[in-house]
């Protein structure tokens, strides 16, 4: 089992950075803490799942070890997620160290809020800076038919207590699907102006196939779900970005930002700047490719230590694939489900 070093402080040297075959800048990384998840939407898994063994599973401490391997090679931000990050046993444990770690600017999170209203202020206390929460419907019916099994009224709770955890920025993500919530643009949009937060609109992926809709009548694309939102609030683009994909837009004089993330009608590929682990150590250089290399060999051979690992993660950085290429019928598609590659 590779150890991972103390941590040392800056010595004023320049820092490592992750660079690919293309000139990118890899300075942000998602990463899986488990498979499992108290939610089974419809467009991340099918109904019956089955979950990786223990085994497989990274330990706290290997996703510890690959956290820091990330920092010290320039990594600056890293997103918790899963499944659902909050469902990991001792999960607060790993997230308090992480946010410890020298070098790391943002330690963000991705969670279904159902357990928020637990855990939300331990988060903040912990180091995490910014919160993403899902939320597809504000009407309880619906909600229970996208998610399968998770109650409105729960997560409603779980996202007010984030907000008065006070984290530096919070938002709401939403995928939109014909004929389940399509009807919704506006209500959510509200929603999140009426508390100051921002909303992302997510396209729907092809990642593995769905088992109750056809992804390709449900997906809208973002340019319509912006039409519903214009018919109601002009918006004015924002030239500010985030570590990921969303570009941003706002409502005159409204807090709130406005996202759109558009992987299916919009490549982002060029600016990509992040890289994903899965919880079985699987460093995933394109969320649609399956370019990948596996860091829990690395981790648990009593060969390799600490130095091998960042070596594995520099040298992968040559994999990195140019582009995806979701719904080109001359090239794979991804096989994975969201839930197993980390969101
Ligand atoms: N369980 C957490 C949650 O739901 O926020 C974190 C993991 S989840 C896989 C991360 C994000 O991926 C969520 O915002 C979810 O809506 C989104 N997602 C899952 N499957 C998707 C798909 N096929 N297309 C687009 N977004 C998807
Ligand atoms: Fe669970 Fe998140 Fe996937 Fe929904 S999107 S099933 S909450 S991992």
């Amino acid at each position: 089992m590779v150890k991972a070093r103390a941590a040392r402080p800056g010595t004023g040297a320049k820092r490592p950075e992750l660079i690919d075959k293309f000139g990118r800048r890899v300075d942000y990384i998602r990463l899986s803490v488990t498979d499992r998840c108290d939610f089974r939407c419809v467009y991340c898994m099918t109904e019956e799942m089955r979950f990786l063994p223990r085994a497989e599973v990274l330990t706290l401490e290997e996703l510890h070890s690959i956290a820091q391997a990330f920092t010290e090679l320039g990594v600056r931000r890293i997103r918790l997620t899963g499944g659902e990050p909050l469902v990991r046993s001792n999960v607060m444990h790993l997230i308090g160290q992480l946010g410890k770690l020298p070098g790391l600017d943002e330690l963000l999170l991705t969670t279904n809020g159902n357990q928020l209203g637990q855990y939300a202020g331990p988060l903040r206390a912990a180091g995490v800076n910014r919160v993403n929460i899902s939320l597809d419907s504000l009407d309880a019916g619906r909600f229970r038919r996208i998610s399968r099994v998770g109650g409105l009224e729960r997560v409603l709770a779980g996202i007010d207590a984030a907000i008065a955890a006070g984290f530096d920025r919070l938002r709401i993500n939403s995928v939109i699907m014909r004929g389940y919530n399509d009807d919704e643009v506006l209500p959510l949009v509200e929603y999140a102006l009426a508390r100051d937060i921002d909303i992302a609109f997510i396209e729907e992926m092809p990642l593995g196939e769905a088992s109750d809709h056809d992804r390709v009548e449900t997906t809208c694309s973002n340019a319509w779900v912006r039409e519903q939102i214009e018919s109601r609030y002009p918006l004015l683009d924002s030239t500010v970005r985030t570590a990921g994909p969303s570009r941003y837009a706002q409502v005159v004089g409204r807090k709130s930002r406005i996202g759109f993330i558009s992987p299916v009608t919009h490549n982002f590929c060029a600016d990509c700047n992040r890289v994903r682990v899965t919880v079985e150590g699987r460093l995933l250089l394109c969320l649609g490719n399956e370019h990948s290399v596996d860091l829990r060999a690395v981790l648990r051979d009593p060969a390799r230590d600490f130095d091998d690992l960042k070596a594995a993660i520099t040298a992968a950085m040559d994999l990195k694939p140019e582009r995806h290429y979701f719904y080109d019928r001359d090239h794979p598609q991804p096989v994975r489900l969201m839930n197993m590659t980390g969101g």
